[in-house]
C-alpha cells in the first residue's frame, strides 16, 4: 500500500502513527489499540499487548487501515488481515466512489489525450479520401469539440479541488453556504477561471492567480470565451466577441464569422490546463499532508460519546494540555 498521504486509504503503520502531533498521538494510539483488541476478542484471538502492537506494525497479521475521504467525509477504520499488497486493491472510497482529487483530475486529462489520439488517427485516414475543403470542415468540428472538452476538464477539476479544500479547511463545519456554492448557485462557474477564483478567494482565501503564470491565467480566460461562442452562438462570432482580447489573439484563425481552431492552439491550451491542474494538485497535496492527521484525530475525539454532548466542534489541540 502506498505511503502517499494524499489518498483515501492509509495503512496504520509506524510511519503513519508518527504523523500525529504530540497532543494527538496518545489519544489516537489508545483509540487504534482498543479498536484492534476489540476486533481480536470478537474473533477469539488474543491481541498483542499495546507495546508489541505499536512495534513493527507492518509485520503484524492483523493490520488497521484508516479511511479518510475528503470528498464525502467518510471516516472509518478497516481491518487488513494478510499481506500489505492486499491493501493495494483499496482505491476508491466505498461511500462515494471517488479516489483522490489529483487522480480524478488526471483521469480527465487522460480522457482528453485518448479523444485527441482518436481524432488524429481519424483525420489521418480521412486525408487520403477527402478534398482539402472537406477536411477543413471536418477538423473544424473536431477541434471545437476538443476545446469544449478542455473547458469541462477545467470545470470538473476546479470544482472537485474546491470541495476537497473546503473539507480540509473547515473539516466538519461544512455549512449551507458551501453546499450552495458547490451544488446550486454556481452553474458552470468553475470552468471560468475568473469566477472560480472568486469562490476560492471567498471561501478559502486562496488566490489561484498566485498558483499559475499570468500567461496561463489569460489563456484559460480565452478558452472559456471561445467555448461560450461555440456553445451559445453555434460557433458564429458576434460583435461582443469581436471586442474581446481573445478575438485579437486568435484573429488569424477566424474566417468570416467562424473560428478555425488549429491542432497547435489546442495543444497549447491543453498545456495551460496541465499547468493549472499540476499547480492546484501540488497546493492541495501539501495542505492535505499537513491536515490529514489532525482531521482524523479531531474526528475520533469529537465522535466519542463523552465528548460529543455539545454540538460545537472542539479541537483536540485546545482540549489536551501540552506537556
Ligand atoms: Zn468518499
Amino acid at each position: 500500500m502506498s505511503k502517499n498521504h494524499t489518498e483515501i486509504y492509509h495503512l496504520i503503520d509506524n510511519s503513519f502513527i508518527s504523523g500525529f502531533s504530540e497532543s494527538h498521538i496518545e489519544y489516537m494510539k489508545s483509540y487504534y489499540y482498543s479498536f484492534y483488541s476489540n476486533y481480536c476478542i470478537s474473533k477469539n484471538k488474543s491481541p498483542l499487548c499495546k507495546e508489541k502492537f505499536f512495534t513493527n506494525m507492518r509485520r503484524h497479521k492483523v493490520k488497521l487501515v484508516q479511511i479518510c475521504c475528503p470528498y464525502c467525509g467518510n471516516m472509518n477504520i478497516w481491518i487488513l488481515e494478510g499481506t500489505i499488497s492486499l491493501g493495494d486493491s483499496l482505491n476508491y472510497c466505498t461511500s462515494c466512489g471517488k479516489k483522490s482529487a489529483s487522480d480524478n483530475a488526471f483521469f480527465q486529462i487522460s480522457r482528453l489525450i485518448r479523444i485527441r489520439h482518436f481524432h488524429q488517427s481519424g483525420l489521418e485516414k480521412l486525408k487520403e479520401l477527402s478534398s482539402e475543403k472537406d477536411l477543413k470542415l471536418l477538423s473544424y468540428d473536431i477541434y471545437q469539440l476538443e476545446l469544449i472538452e478542455i473547458t469541462s476538464i477545467i470545470e470538473v477539476s476546479l470544482r472537485e479541488f474546491f470541495v476537497c479544500l473546503v473539507y480540509l479547511t473547515f473539516q466538519n463545519t461544512k455549512n449551507k453556504y458551501f453546499d450552495s456554492i458547490i451544488k446550486k448557485s454556481t452553474g458552470n462557474d468553475f470552468m471560468n477561471i475568473g469566477k472560480a477564483n472568486n469562490h476560492y478567494k471567498k471561501a478559502l482565501d486562496i488566490d489561484l492567480r498566485n498558483l499559475i503564470s499570468c500567461d496561463c491565467w489569460n489563456n484559460l480566460l480565452d478558452i472559456v470565451e471561445i467555448r461560450n461562442t461555440i456553445v451559445h452562438n453555434n460557433g458564429m462570432i458576434d460583435k461582443k466577441f469581436r471586442n474581446t482580447q481573445t478575438y485579437t489573439k486568435i484573429a488569424s484563425m477566424i474566417e468570416g464569422n467562424l473560428i478555425f481552431l488549429t491542432p497547435q492552439i489546442i495543444q497549447s491550451y491543453f498545456n495551460y490546463v496541465l499547468e493549472l491542474i499540476t499547480s492546484v494538485t501540488k497546493y492541495y497535496n501539501s495542505l492535505y499532508e499537513n491536515t490529514l492527521h489532525s482531521l482524523i484525530a479531531n474526528f475520533y475525539f469529537n465522535s466519542h460519546p463523552l465528548n460529543s454532548d455539545n454540538c460545537t466542534w472542539a479541537s483536540l489541540e485546545d482540549l489536551i494540555p501540552k506537556h
